[in-house]
């Protein structure tokens, strides 16, 4: 008899499609590397070397598995029942060198010596730039000069890593031209070299690849917390810029009768240019390579976006998120600016956990819906750890 097909074998299908969402819009000169990609990475998904390596990878040098903890005071103070996935506990302090270490071993299994790709925050810079010290490959990263300066101690983290930075010098120098840069580059020498993207987004394969790479969180959580509690979460909850660490989460759980509630920024108002909130306010429309939703002006061009946690603010979303919430599998939760501070100082003072701003939003919402489901085990994908965010945390919001 036939093993029943799960929801992972099935989607995307060969095309890279989760329903209407995902494909791959890309200029034809990229269409032979993406196919090469795309080919590789069939085979090696299922080759056992890759799969031991990598395995081997996450268990001596990146900390995994990642542990669970039950949030003991932050639940009591909401009347609830509140479960960290510690990501924040990975090496270089977030769930990116999950998908980075992956991505630097197919690079490494395709014969390529050259890392590239582009960064706003600077987080998944400084991520492939470890992959990349660790494999011994070059690494090329792609950031606005608006960036360079705003986040300079990432910038710093990569140079001394041995990463080198090109600055995106054109338009308005942030992560779209930065992104116009990177490409650039890559077209020049797909030969030699692999575009790695951070997150599930991007043409065909990345959503997929990335998200199989980041569902060893879910499903490291799911026999940790089953064997914690005797079931499973009732509901599972993540924070979402491009969407990995929440897939990553996901993924173990979407064929269980587990609530999957992915949480977007609502910033500081619900007008363009206040929140990142694509899948509350956007359209159908293609961006990066890919088809989604996503926020636009009133131009039809990707939407200034805002929001504190500076890896979340982000004018469009995995396509696979679109999809599961397009046929009710996911739910929104929203977090402003305010709730994601609160949940910062919270998580710190109660439970002695710093963490990411960005990581702070899942907490927020984790707080909200525990004092409306007194009942129910909810588990948070913590996808990072704060130390970036405490500079700007206590000039902005000053401990009293
Ligand atoms: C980059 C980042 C995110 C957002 O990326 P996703 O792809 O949506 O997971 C969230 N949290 C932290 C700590 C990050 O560094």
């Amino acid at each position: 008899m036939q093993k029943q097909k799960t929801y992972l074998d099935s989607f995307p299908d060969n095309n890279g499609y989760f329903g209407k969402f995902g494909g791959s819009f890309i200029p034809p000169e990229l269409e032979k590397p993406f196919l090469q990609i795309n080919e590789a990475y069939n085979k090696l998904s299922k080759d056992f070397n890759f799969l031991n390596e990598l395995k081997s990878i996450r268990k001596h040098y990146q900390g995994r598995p990642t542990p669970i903890y039950f949030a003991k005071n932050l639940s009591s103070k909401v009347n609830g029942n509140i479960y960290l996935k510690r990501e924040d506990l990975n090496h270089t302090g977030a769930h990116k060198l999950n998908h980075c270490m992956a991505e630097a071993l197919l690079a490494k299994y395709l014969g390529k010596k050259k890392l590239i790709a582009e960064t706003g925050a600077g987080q998944h810079g400084v991520a492939l730039a470890t992959a990349a010290a660790y494999f011994g490959l070059e690494c090329e990263i792609h950031m606005g000069e608006v960036d360079i300066k705003k986040e300079y101690p990432n910038v710093t983290r990569m140079q001394i890593l041995g990463a080198k930075i090109v600055p995106a010098t054109h338009g308005l120098k942030t992560l779209k031209e930065a992104v116009d840069s990177a490409f650039e580059a890559y077209l020049k020498d797909t030969e030699n070299s692999l575009f790695a993207i951070g997150s599930v987004v991007g043409p065909h394969p990345f959503p997929k690849m990335v998200r199989d790479f980041q569902s060893v969180i879910g499903f490291e959580a799911k026999e940790q917390f089953f064997e914690m509690t005797g079931k499973l979460p009732d509901m599972v909850t993540a924070c979402v810029g491009g969407g990995s660490n929440a897939m990553g989460i996901f993924s173990a759980f979407i064929d269980e009768s587990v609530k999957l509630y992915a949480v977007e920024p609502s910033g500081k108002g619900d007008k363009i240019g206040e929140h990142s909130a694509s899948l509350t306010y956007g359209e159908e429309g293609v961006m990066h390579g890919f088809n989604s939703i996503m926020l636009r002006d009133e131009q039809g061009n990707p939407a200034p976006v805002h929001s504190i946690g500076s890896g979340i603010d982000y004018p469009s979303i995995g396509p696979e998120h679109a999809y599961l919430h397009s046929i009710g599998r996911t739910k929104i939760g929203l977090c402003s600016d305010k709730e994601a501070v609160e949940a910062f100082y919270n998580l710190s003072r109660l439970e002695g956990i710093i963490p990411a701003l960005e990581s702070a939003h899942a907490v927020a919402f984790a707080m909200k819906y525990a004092k409306e489901h007194s009942n129910e085990a909810i588990l948070v994908s913590l996808s990072g750890r704060g130390d970036k965010d405490i500079d700007f945390m206590v000039e902005n919001y000053p401990i009293d």
